[in-house]
């Protein structure tokens, strides 16, 4: 997972965890912006029966001021600055779903006829004096890195045997992957938060001498990815036209050891050789993670676009053109033009 955007209108929802995963929960985190009564109600049911509304220093100003000059709060010498629970005026039914999702669109669009009421059905909490590394923080951060207004919906991940208790440990990952929604640790998504939509960080660089001439050696991690990734560039990138790129999943049998089951380390070659003869041009080397590793790598996995710019962008390659020994990349043409050199 490396775009908080894509994330959020994929699958609509990602689940927040402890660095230590096996010792917590998970939270349900989705942006508030755009909320609609079946949205609500997949939330609810997967979490805990019913959902905060995260809100980040600006919004939570606004809902607070305006609520502070109604008469009911006035008479109450109320002046919260953590929580409220508020309801939109003018509704036939505030506790239903539908009434829910009014209510927090209401928090979010600050159309000037809009008035609440307090106390109400939905509960928002000022993520502005919650802690940096705080799930409330987190997950407004995360709404606003992917492009969002400052305010999140937030449940706590249930327990399919026993939905009145959190879900834990295994059981977590198990349900994330059930529901369609990505898992993330809470430093990973702060890193991602801080990072903006998408994040590429650079760890090491090492001038590295192939057969095929100089190469630079770039190790990048894509953010909540574990792996260290390379990118081996030739050339000068700042001058020019177009430059090949060539992305490649790892193969231990095929990269190593040069199985001819596949085409990989043929095409590793082919890359690298192109480069050369081209006088620069970039191999992107994607290490394989997670449960989905093996030896071998049969089905190419679609990279994300998004990702693989901001990494082109870091590496000053402004136009790129996909060589034919690439893996395939997810809205991007491969060039029918080159020829491979012998
Ligand atoms: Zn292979």
């Amino acid at each position: 997972m490396d775009d908080l955007a894509e994330v959020f209108a994929g699958a609509g929802a990602l689940v927040v965890i402890n660095d230590d995963e096996a010792s917590g929960g998970g939270h349900l985190v989705a942006p508030a912006e755009g909320v609609t009564p079946e949205r609500l109600v997949a939330l609810c049911s997967r979490g805990s029966g019913t959902v905060s509304v995260a809100v980040d220093g600006a919004v939570w100003s606004r809902l607070s001021g305006e609520l502070a000059q109604s008469a009911q709060l006035q008479t109450a010498h109320l002046k919260p600055t953590h929580l409220l629970s508020v309801d939109l005026v003018g509704q036939d039914d505030s506790d239903t779903y539908a009434g829910w999702a009014s209510t927090i669109s209401a928090i979010v669009d600050a159309h000037p006829g809009r008035r609440f009421a307090s106390p109400g059905h939905v509960t928002v909490v000022n993520a502005s004096v919650c802690p940096d590394s705080s799930v409330v923080r987190l997950a407004v951060d995360a709404v606003v890195a992917a492009g969002g207004v400052g305010a999140a919906l937030l449940t706590r991940l249930s327990g399919r045997a026993n939905p009145a208790e959190p879900a834990r440990g295994r059981e977590v990952f198990a349900l994330a992957t059930e529901y369609g929604y990505p898992v993330v640790t809470v430093s990973a998504l702060q890193a991602l938060a801080r990072l903006g939509p998408v994040g590429v960080v650079e760890s090491v660089s090492a001038r590295l001498p192939l057969v095929y001439g100089m190469f630079d050696a770039v190790g990048f991690s894509t953010v909540g990815g574990s792996a260290d990734n390379l990118a081996l560039v030739h050339g000068d990138m700042t001058v020019g036209g177009p430059v090949s790129v060539s992305i490649h999943t790892e193969c231990p049998l095929g990269d190593l050891f040069g199985s001819s089951a596949c085409t990989c380390r043929r095409r590793l070659d082919d890359a690298l050789r192109l480069m050369s003869s081209q006088s620069r041009g970039a191999v992107v080397y994607f290490r394989r993670t997670g449960p989905a590793s093996s030896m071998h790598h049969s089905a190419a996995p679609i990279r994300s676009l998004s990702s693989l710019e901001v990494l082109f962008g870091h590496l000053g390659i402004r136009d790129i053109t996909v060589a034919p020994t690439s893996d395939p990349v997810d809205g991007l043409p491969v060039s029918e033009e080159i020829v491979l050199p012998a």
